[in-house]
């Protein structure tokens, strides 16, 4: 039986979503569903948060999906929900769990804090059953208070990759930092010599920042004069007034691939041996956006050890014959990971839909879920 690798899942739980994760306009989405019905008022209100996740326009049957996913309190539930649709497909299947740190975004309070979400992992993990499939990630946000340095956040990752087994570490920019945050640099030293993956978020969504843009300036001032460092254009273009509003585009500046190409010169020029070297996979492959895929399909060609994920992208339409052809391409075919998002693409298609769309169109799960993935995850700490 072989064994493949699905690299991108999540099954943190409401617990871990913040009050305002989409602002404070989080009202008109339940509304929604509400119309939509079967799902009742007392569900509404711990579900607020998660219907947040949502654009408004999703069918009622995803949109329910979603919320029995999204409103589990137990990440143990989500990963059996995971796991069960995976059981079927007569193969030995192993799952990348990305945690979120939603607690520094500027959204409110979270009913449950970070390390409380990574010790449930590490007790799920004490059973042998799911301690070989549930391969998790460790997430950094620098903007913690107790990251006092890089040191503080090299710490903090070796502790759980080290003595826990996490595999890799999750970094999501457009909660309002930027991948070359001085802090990180530390952490990178170290996951190069080590090899550790580091999965990154790739694609505009609707989960970013959401704190105050009064002092955008100072936020952004961390990027100036960079090597190679442009804000996003659409955000360029806004008015001063906008530039003040409107978050959605406010995160692309966080977001855009060419920041993991500045990210390497920046490291080159801290003196971090071997920066080009860094293993980094840009999840969503940026697909969303044309010149956001072309900027991965440049970094996937010129980095030995950068990779891209089809992840969310292939539960999407418009996504289809941009997946086919690079997936079938010789040049890119040996850096693209297999992984589906779970379960916050249920809002798109369901797990098993998803599964066999990918089948349809891409027929095998070989090489990316298999020979790839395992290039991906290979570090030297085991
Ligand atoms: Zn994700």
């Amino acid at each position: 039986m072989a064994t493949y690798i699905n690299v991108h899942t999540h099954i943190f739980s409401i617990n871990h979503v913040p009050e305002y994760v989409v602002g404070q306009n989080r009202w008109i989405f339940p509304i929604s569903v509400k119309r939509f019905g079967g799902i009742n008022d007392w569900v509404l209100t711990p579900l607020m948060p998660v219907i947040g996740l949502f654009t408004k326009r999703k069918s009622a049957a995803r949109l329910q999906t979603f919320a029995r996913l999204g409103l589990a309190t137990d990440q143990a539930d989500q990963y059996q929900s995971l796991a069960e649709y995976y059981k079927g497909l007569g193969h030995d299947f192993r799952y990348v769990v990305l945690p979120m740190d939603m607690e520094q975004m500027g959204a409110g309070l979270t009913e449950s804090n970070l390390y409380t979400q990574l010790l449930d992992i590490i007790e799920m993990r004490q059973n042998p059953e799911i301690a070989h499939r549930l391969i998790p990630f460790v997430p950094v946000d620098p903007r913690r208070p107790e990251f006092t340095d890089g040191t503080a956040i090299l710490n903090f990752v070796k502790h759980y990759i080290e003595k826990f087994g996490f595999a890799g570490i999750k970094l999501y920019p457009a909660l309002g930092y930027f991948p070359f945050d001085p802090k990180l640099t530390e952490m990178y030293e170290w996951a190069i010599e080590k090899q550790i993956p580091i999965m990154v978020h790739c694609i505009q969504g609707v989960i970013h920042w959401q704190g105050s843009m009064d002092n955008w300036r100072s936020i952004l001032s961390v990027a100036e004069g960079l090597e190679g460092y442009q804000n996003d254009p659409s955000w360029q273009l806004l008015s001063e007034k906008d530039k003040t509003k409107k978050r959605e585009i406010f995160q692309r500046n966080f977001t855009q691939p060419n920041n993991y190409d500045v990210l390497i010169k920046y490291l080159r020029k801290q003196g971090v041996p071997n920066a080009e070297k860094l293993k980094v996979c840009l999840g969503h492959f940026g697909m969303d956006d044309d010149k956001w895929f072309n900027e991965c399909k440049n970094l996937i060609a010129n980095y030995e050890n950068f990779y891209a994920d089809i992840s969310y992208v292939v539960a999407q339409e418009k996504c289809k014959a941009k997946l086919v052809d690079v997936m079938s391409s010789n040049q890119f075919k040996s850096k693209i990971l297999f992984g589906t998002d779970f379960y916050v693409v249920s809002k798109e298609k369901k797990e098993d839909e998803i599964l066999k769309i990918y089948l349809e169109i891409i027929k095998e799960f070989s090489p990316f879920a298999e020979v790839n993935a395992e290039k991906y995850l290979k570090n030297s700490i085991r």
